[in-house]
């Protein structure tokens, strides 16, 4: 599971950084890659990954600002040019309006497309669950931005604990239905009168991984509820250290008040994104080692960057 930076900017793009937009890669679980909010260009920071478009089937949009949704129509259009053995369907996840801001750019466009879009709109009374598949559950939490915006805590379900195939072998167990029973828990008796014991031949539960992201906001409680135990927050970080009143007034955040929420919800990892194009490199590494005086396992994250959730 990796999570990869599309876009890391704030607002508008710079030279360095696109507008907002990351994958959640989970290729080796589901063969799957689920894409957070969309801002204008995201296709073509796409082109320098190996992300296929085809592979992206869920897409969770945060909030209806430009620059996390304006990249959609043209993301969505360029998708349908691939072979037709290759289309697949989308599941598009945000707030009420997302349905008639994709429906609409495709209408007046004239695009139609080959595979279907299948829409997950909700508002302040919707929220809670959004998605439980057999592997993952989705949560989504209103947040305090300027406008209805949303924070996704995506949670994998615990892994059961795998068999011991060569251990069961070794042992001179034959391959079979024996090994099922094992599988199950049962201990079995060979016919030599050893017997196996099954929990020796299987792996302990792995716990499942938690990543929280979070869309615009200024400092809120349900920042912390998201990120609870997470083994990556990504958090916006539009302003710095000391800009806590004017990022109050925009409705953002500083990177010492996402630390704050890092070490209050007890998270691994922070992420800092949303990153002002007005803060130079230098600047940069100064926004990460404040926060990291805070949250020590605090990273500002750059554009294609890929991040392993350990
Ligand atoms: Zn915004």
């Amino acid at each position: 599971m990796e999570i990869q930076f599309l876009g890391t900017g704030a607002g508008q793009p710079s030279k360095g950084r696109n507008v907002s937009s990351l994958v959640l890669k989970l290729l080796d679980e589901i063969n799957e890659v689920w894409m957070f909010d969309c801002g204008e260009g995201t296709q073509q920071q796409i082109l320098e990954t190996t992300i296929r478009p085809r592979k992206i089937k869920k897409i969770f949009i945060t909030h209806l600002h430009g620059d996390h949704v304006l990249g959609l129509p043209g993301f969505l259009s360029s998708r349908a040019f691939q072979a037709s053995e290759e289309q697949t369907d989308i599941d598009l996840y945000g707030p009420v309006g997302i349905k008639q801001l994709v429906l609409t750019s495709l209408r007046v466009t004239g695009t139609r497309l080959p595979y279907r879009i299948h829409f997950h709109e909700f508002d302040e009374n919707t929220l809670g669950l959004i998605l439980e598949t057999d592997k993952f559950t989705v949560h989504a939490e209103a947040l305090d931005h300027t406008v209805f915006c949303v924070g996704y805590r995506v949670t994998q379900k615990d892994l059961e604990g795998t068999l011991d195939a060569e251990g069961l072998l070794a042992a001179g167990v034959p391959f079979g239905p024996l090994f099922g029973q094992v599988k199950n828990g049962q201990d079995i008796l060979l016919p030599d009168g050893r017997q196996i014991i099954a929990k020796n031949y299987i792996s302990e539960p792995r716990k499942g991984k938690v990543v929280t992201i979070l869309g615009d906001t200024r400092l809120t409680d349900a920042s912390i509820r998201l990120g609870l135990g997470a083994d990556v927050l990504v958090h916006e970080s539009t302003y710095g250290k000391g800009d806590e009143a004017i990022a109050k007034k925009h409705g953002h955040s500083t990177n010492m008040q996402a630390a704050s929420v890092a070490k209050q919800a007890f998270a691994k990892r922070l992420l800092l994104n949303h990153v002002s194009a007005r803060f130079l490199a230098r600047d940069v590494r100064q926004l990460e080692k404040d926060a990291q005086s805070l949250f020590p396992e605090t990273h500002v994250v750059r554009d294609l960057e890929e991040v392993e959730v350990l």
